[in-house]
């Protein structure tokens, strides 16, 4: 176990710095100064982030990151860390590391004792899961799934059960097939879309998953998709106002075995299941 306090010390940071999102007013006045004072910026675009520099008179020496070349440049960062330079990684929008450069940096980074610091800002799919109106409470975040059909349809059967909002982000070239095979599995589930965050045409596309495939919508931008979870949870909540007897005939009901619905009554009501058996046994009244 180590520790690694983040400002006590003067030691060289590798800091990983958000960037708006199609907004430049969510740039954080934190994420200005960092990239100001830091002595290099490693950017997975640098025509990109050149604009974003320029428009925040930032004149930090820029050079480039990108998935391709990221284990390499990650051993060029660590180089420059080892000799007491304080370096920033900024991919072209959001969150470096979230479906974006930065992971293996950072990895590294900590592996060879560096402190590594994240800024907080723009990421596109916390304001998009905050505003869909689906539970946010409890959510999983998947990324962009394979762009083969089958590896993608194989992922989302594994997240059938799940009882969180599903998190994904789409391109715009497979929206429409990911929606379709979202809706061949998970069957008509409740949908959001939000479309071009922070942008002039940002909006929010709720609905069930058979509207939006058949609905005539702007198939444009840059979207984060989410999906409802699995209904299960609710179910638990209805079927423990029940009887523990009602509760395992409903199970006996969907043709579970007998072993299957003891198993399932006892993880909905938090109990064991040497419990719901004695209940079981228990003669009615
Ligand atoms: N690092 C970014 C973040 O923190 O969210 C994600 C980068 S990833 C390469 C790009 C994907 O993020 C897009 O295809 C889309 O799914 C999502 N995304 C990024 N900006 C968005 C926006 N303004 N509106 C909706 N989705 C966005």
């Amino acid at each position: 176990m180590k520790n690694v306090p983040s400002y006590l010390s003067a030691s060289p940071t590798l800091y990983l710095v958000p960037t708006p999102i199609g907004n430049l007013s969510d740039m954080t006045f934190r994420a200005v100064e960092t990239l100001q004072a830091v002595d290099y910026i490693f950017a997975e675009d640098t025509r990109v982030t050149k604009v974003l520099l320029s428009h925040f008179h930032i004149a930090t020496p820029l050079l480039s990151y990108h998935l391709f070349n990221e284990d390499e440049k990650g051993d060029d960062i660590l180089e420059l860390l080892s000799k007491g330079h304080n370096i920033a990684v900024v991919s072209d929008a959001g969150m470096p590391g979230i479906s974006d450069p930065g992971f293996l940096v950072a990895r590294k980074a900590i592996a060879a004792g560096f402190k590594v610091v994240a800024l907080p800002g723009p990421v596109a799919f916390v304001p998009a899961l905050v505003a869909s109106g689906l539970p946010c409470e409890q959510f999983s975040f998947f990324g962009f799934l394979n762009h083969r059909q089958s590896l993608r349809k194989k992922t989302l059967l594994q997240l059938v059960n799940r009882e969180e909002t599903l998190i994904f982000y789409e391109s715009v070239h497979r929206i429409k097939a990911f929606l379709n095979d979202a809706y061949t599995i998970f069957g008509n589930r409740e949908v959001v879309i939000a479309r071009e965050l922070t942008k002039k045409y940002e909006e929010y596309i709720r609905g069930h998953l058979a509207d939006v495939i058949n609905r005539e919508w702007e198939l444009k931008g840059e979207f984060v998709v989410m999906i409802k979870g699995s209904k299960q949870a609710l179910l638990a909540v209805e079927l423990n106002k029940k009887t523990v007897e009602e509760h395992y005939q409903f199970y006996l009901d969907q043709n579970i075995d007998a072993k299957e619905a003891m198993k399932k009554v006892a993880k909905d009501r938090q109990m064991a299941k040497s419990e719901i058996y004695r209940e079981l046994l228990k003669p009615s009244k």
